[in-house]
């Protein structure tokens, strides 16, 4: 049985002599409790934003195992909530088994393919769902914005958008990803920030200006689309990637001021805010699947090992999609 553990805090950027690849005994489930196998781990922006102090949840430490969503089947079970076989989600950490307690895990449909369970119908897709409709409330005909386009959660946002008759432009890092984001997920329009000039860029592809701004990266992108957005313009604080994996955060340098002549609405949003709407997400999206109006793209990385790897990837782009690590065979 492996596990990683963060061996180090990154104090610039993330590296692989940051982590370490354990054997540990293999656990055993106490009164109550499950053993687990894991078989897909979800790999987030937000692994890196733990190891920069608490949040929402408890500050990752030098030698804590990897936290991490995944997906696992029961292996063992001393409760009578579950049985072997089972397939659920967990609150779990990098490693091929742990064990938790049975009324921590949550009993998942046994869909196909299992990884849809982390993309569409997981973290990913809900996320775009929630703070798209809750704090974004976009009007069909309305001009979205979202930044990470390419990645798991920008991507449903747009097709979302796009669902709904809004026009959806994209923010993505080079050319191929913004040609699979118009070409593939069928965005208006996508603008390179690695391009420069993002602020032409975006005025060009939004002659009617931003009424809402899905923000997953803050930083100088979130300035340069605050000063697009029109009044009265929604702007949904999903995520700041760009500020995770630095000790030089930047900008915006323009609040409150714009916020207070556009009359603009910011608003910061957990996923499990809106877990009492999840089955009307999935519902959402199960049906935009089946019509072809949502693609379902993942990014799905093999062995535990490479865990590190995939994260420190993630943060420099290059995943299209959702990523995530195989450990298991479904
Ligand atoms: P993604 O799949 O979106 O991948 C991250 C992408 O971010 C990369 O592919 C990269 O794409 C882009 N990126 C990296 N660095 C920068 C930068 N400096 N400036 C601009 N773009 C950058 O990852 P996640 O789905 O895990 O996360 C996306 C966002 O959603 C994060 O901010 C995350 O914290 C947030 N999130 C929030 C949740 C919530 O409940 N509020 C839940 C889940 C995620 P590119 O090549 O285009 O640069």
């Amino acid at each position: 049985n492996r596990q990683i553990v963060v061996a180090s805090l990154p104090q610039g950027t993330l590296e692989p002599a940051h982590f370490e690849l354990q054997d540990v005994p293999m656990p055993t489930p106490q009164d109550g409790e499950v053993l687990l196998r894991t078989i897909l781990m979800s790999i987030d922006a937000a692994n890196r934003s733990w190891m920069q102090g608490a949040t929402y949840r408890d500050a990752v430490k030098a030698g804590d195992p990897m936290p991490t969503y995944a997906i696992c089947d029961v292996v063992k079970s001393t409760s009578p909530r579950l049985s072997p076989g089972d397939i659920v989600a967990a609150e779990s950490v990098w490693a091929d088994h742990v064990t938790r307690p049975a009324h921590k895990v949550q009993k998942l449909p046994k869909v196909e393919p299992l990884s849809h369970l982390l993309s569409v119908y997981g973290i990913a897709g809900k996320t775009a769902f929630h703070g798209l409709m809750q704090i974004g409330q976009p009007l069909a005909g309305e001009t979205i914005v979202v930044s990470a386009a390419a990645g798991s959660v920008g991507g449903y946002v747009g097709q979302i958008g796009k669902a709904l008759g809004c026009r959806v432009v994209g923010i993505a890092g080079g050319p191929d990803k913004c040609a699979f984001v118009t070409d593939a997920l069928g965005f208006d329009a996508c603008v390179d920030y690695r391009a420069g000039g993002v602020f032409k860029a975006l005025r060009a592809a939004c002659p009617d200006g931003i009424d809402v701004y899905f923000d997953n990266v803050g930083g100088d992108i979130l300035e340069t689309t605050l000063g697009l957005m029109n009044e009265r313009g929604r702007v949904v604080c999903c995520g700041a990637i760009s500020q995770y994996d630095t000790t030089n955060p930047t900008g915006p340098r323009n609040l409150p001021g714009v916020v207070v002549v556009k009359r603009l609405r910011m608003e910061g949003f957990i996923v499990m805010d809106f877990a009492r709407d999840d089955a009307k997400a999935t519902r959402a999206l199960q049906a935009w699947v089946a019509q072809g109006k949502i693609k379902v793209t993942e990014d799905i990385v093999d062995g535990l090992e490479n865990a590190p790897q995939a994260l420190i990837g993630l943060l420099n782009g290059d995943n299209t999609g959702k990523r995530m690590v195989r450990v298991g065979a479904d």
